[in-house]
């Protein structure tokens, strides 16, 4: 079974809903807060599902931070593989990285990973339509402006 964003998105809308209505309500309504907790159940294994889809369907665009890789599209990081998790995500990203090497476009940028997804998420939203090498070429191109910039400001 295939899970889409669009599912995962009806499923916190829904969750959502009935939080709305469980607020709205003066009387502590049991029925209703196992059907919430039942829902949040759900959409963590949707979310699960989502993200190991997103990982194993990303077309990875490398940069780095210190000693490890990262991809600035789906956030999949190596970091696990020496840290060992801390959460959920990091457990998944750890599954899917005992199976499969994390390999794309090397941008060979190093670069805070906050910023570089921040900087990747805002090109791809300006640009709908534009395919994973002209992303990693528009990363590049955008974190270089940046970087020379600065140094102008500097002097
Ligand atoms: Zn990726």
């Amino acid at each position: 079974m295939e899970f889409t964003k669009y599912d995962y998105d009806n499923v916190i809308n829904e969750i959502n809903l009935m939080g709305l209505i469980s607020r709205s309500d003066d009387d502590h309504d049991i029925v209703l807060e196992n059907t919430i907790n039942a829902f949040m159940k759900t959409a963590d294994r949707f979310e699960n599902i989502y993200k190991k889809n997103l990982y194993s369907n990303c077309n990875h665009i490398l940069a780095h931070i210190e000693d490890h890789t990262y991809c600035i599209k789906c956030g999949l990081d190596d970091i696990v593989l020496r840290n060992g998790v801390t959460n959920d995500d990091e457990k998944l990203m750890l599954e899917y990285l005992s199976n499969n090497k994390l390999k794309g476009i090397d941008t060979e940028i190093i670069c805070d990973k906050e910023m570089a997804m921040a900087l990747t998420y805002r090109i791809a939203l300006d640009k709908p339509t534009i395919n994973t090498r002209e992303l990693a070429k528009d990363f590049i191109d955008t974190i270089n402006d940046i970087r020379s910039d600065n140094k102008c400001f500097r002097r």
